[in-house]
């Protein structure tokens, strides 16, 4: 007589089945049997301190590994905090399975333990949203999920778990749906009359661009694009994470005339990215109003957003239609001699390059944010350089992530992580673990450049962190060799005041009015650093430059996650502003300025 088996243990063969190697989650009763059957099984179960955490982890290891990553979680709260993810990966395109645990399917309506109607919750963000209804067909219905979730533009594949479906146990084994065999997405291609009027627009524009977006990263298209750009010599621009897909150091990249660019473009190619606020929807002032937009994207609905023409654009895979471009163009080859445009990209780098350059050498103590990310990059470049890809980067807070994009350049796709089309701050600490993970856990199969093993380096604001800081023990639990740097200004932005009396009075009169603290404060240099050696990891509080560079030595070196305090300047009399946003009016808000 067969012996039966539980539906955990049918939902942890179903994630083997699909080659899931790791989940991320937080489990509770009786979600962990699937935790527990699925460690059993030689998947690794990440537990993370907050589901959202690990649900943030779920979506940048969907990415970085280009097939969906996996979080298990309770129902009620648990689902309800990992909408964060589920968010996160709507607005990103990043591919995600959620599972999560519900309350009984026979005390539904009851006031049962941790009930909530999820299904109704997540219909809206998720591209399946379903619930199990029977053990036997678990597999089928886990599978659909994650297909959906993996097809066409990435999202979302939800599946509601009732608490009597995870216990239920099936007599007899036979009776269990095999697990459908989910390959990669099958990729189109564009028809040859559009390839052919696409390449005759971009031979004829007097001011081209290519947009390089994180969908071609996801799509590993770097091979098929560094092709095109070599051959033609077009000039690109990367998104924030588009970055490293064709190296930072080629002569055609033209981010440090990123705004020359946008404003004279005529003919704007984009690969894999969309005309949302990033690429300020295509507009002017930042773009010229009569540049035509073609757009290169998996998703039909994408096309003629904004200011792109529904005419011109392609749906495909970046890669096919990037190929079909390239046999088009054969070996044309944009003229960059008897281009105004290129000379005038070429002054505005040389000018922007120098800034930054006098910039990076402010020697100012506090330090600045530039002189901080300089003094990182020497070091961090002198024991790994860029061209070995063997560093990843994350970033997120608002003027620590904006700036240290332009200082840290990559060579290889995939190596930069940040807070991303919905700025969600709070990212960094698990998008770190995820980054681990995918390219250092035992299931590691992604790759960029052609150093194996990654450090991950989290760049943080203090702000940021905060929102995700406990995820340090995370890190340690694992043996996580992370090495993080808090940017700490004392507060989100510039911060509040610019000296710990000045914080001190002025926290003093917390009644509020011209005096009190103001809503960018936070606590005055904080020893965030003792967090890390809470949980056995290694903490440097440093002020100077040769602090910073020794403390960046030795974390790198670490085996153990490590945080790097940073001290920088604070409370700037500066109006907190955000640069993407153009359209913004100039307001203070009672903020002193
Ligand atoms: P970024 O933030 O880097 O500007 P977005 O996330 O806004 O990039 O846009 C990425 C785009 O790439 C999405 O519209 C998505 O549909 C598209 N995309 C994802 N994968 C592919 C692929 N393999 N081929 C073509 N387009 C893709």
């Amino acid at each position: 007589m067969a012996t039966s088996i539980t539906g955990a243990h049918v939902i942890a063969r179903t994630l083997k089945d699909l080659g899931v190697t790791a989940i991320f989650g937080i489990v509770g009763v009786p979600v962990s049997d699937i935790a527990e059957e699925a460690i059993n099984l030689g998947i690794r179960f990440i537990g993370f301190r907050n589901e959202q955490a690990a649900s943030y982890a779920a979506t940048a290891y969907g990415y970085l590994t280009g097939r969906p990553g996996v979080c298990l979680v309770v129902g009620g709260p648990g689902v309800l905090h990992a909408v964060a993810g589920v968010g996160n990966a709507q607005a990103n395109g990043f591919p995600l399975l959620l599972l999560g645990g519900s309350v009984e399917t026979h005390l539904i309506t009851k006031g049962g333990f941790q009930e909530m109607d999820s299904i109704s919750l997540l219909t809206p963000y998720t591209k399946l949203c379903i619930r199990a209804p029977i053990v036997t067909s678990l597999p089928s219905t886990i599978a659909n999920a994650y297909r959906q979730a993996y097809y066409g533009r990435p999202g979302t594949g939800f599946v509601d778990l009732p608490a009597d479906i995870i216990m239920d146990e099936c007599a007899d084994p036979s009776d269990i749906n095999a697990t459908p065999q989910i390959p990669p997405p099958p990729k189109g291609g564009a028809d040859d009359a559009q390839v052919l009027k696409i390449s005759r627009l971009i031979k004829n524009a007097k001011a081209p661009l290519l947009l390089i977006g994180k969908g071609a990263a996801y799509g590993r298209a770097e091979d098929v694009i560094r092709r095109l750009i070599d051959s033609t010599g077009l000039p690109f621009l990367p998104s924030p994470m588009g970055k490293g897909v064709v190296p930072d150091s080629h002569p055609c990249n033209v981010s440090s005339a990123r705004s020359v660019a946008l404003k004279a473009a005529d003919v704007v190619l984009i690969l894999g990215a969309r005309l949302n606020w990033i690429f300020h929807y295509g507009e002017p002032p930042k773009w010229n109003a009569g540049a035509r937009f073609i757009q290169v994207d998996i998703s039909p609905e994408e096309l003629g957003r904004n200011a792109a023409d529904a005419e011109l654009g392609i749906v495909g895979d970046v890669n096919v239609v990037v190929g079909q471009l390239k046999l088009q163009l054969g070996d044309w080859r944009y003229d960059h001699s008897s281009s105004d445009y290129m000379a005038k990209l070429a002054n505005a780098k040389l000018e922007n390059e120098a800034i930054a350059a006098k910039a990076a050498g402010d020697p100012s103590i506090p330090l600045t944010y530039a002189h901080a990310f300089d003094t990182i990059k020497t070091a961090l470049h002198s024991l790994s350089p860029p061209e070995e890809g063997g560093i990843v980067y994350v970033a997120e807070g608002a003027n620590t992530m904006d700036i240290s994009r332009s200082i840290f350049p990559l060579e290889h796709a995939r190596l930069r992580l940040d807070a991303g089309t919905y700025a969600t701050m709070g990212v960094g600490l698990p998008y770190a673990i995820a980054a681990h993970e995918a390219y250092n856990g035992p299931g590691a199969s992604t790759c960029s450049g052609p150093a194996r093993r990654k450090k991950v380096v989290a760049i943080e604001g203090d702000s940021a962190f905060g929102f995700t800081g406990m995820e340090i023990e995370t890190m340690a639990r694992f043996q996580m060799d992370i090495l993080i740097f808090v940017i700490n200004n004392s507060g989100i932005y510039f911060g509040d005041s610019d000296s710990g009396e000045d914080w001190a009075a002025r926290q003093a009169k917390t009644v509020g009015g011209e005096a009190g603290l103001r809503s960018w404060a936070l606590g005055w240099e904080i020893k965030y650093e003792k967090m890390a050696q809470a949980v056995g990891g290694i903490g440097y509080f440093v002020r100077t430059p040769e602090e910073l560079r020794k403390a960046t030595g030795a974390g790198f070196k670490a085996k153990v996650p490590v945080i790097v305090n940073v001290i920088i300047q604070s409370g700037k009399v500066e109006k907190p502003s955000f640069g993407w946003q153009v359209t913004a009016k100039k307001k203070t808000n009672g903020v002193r300025l």
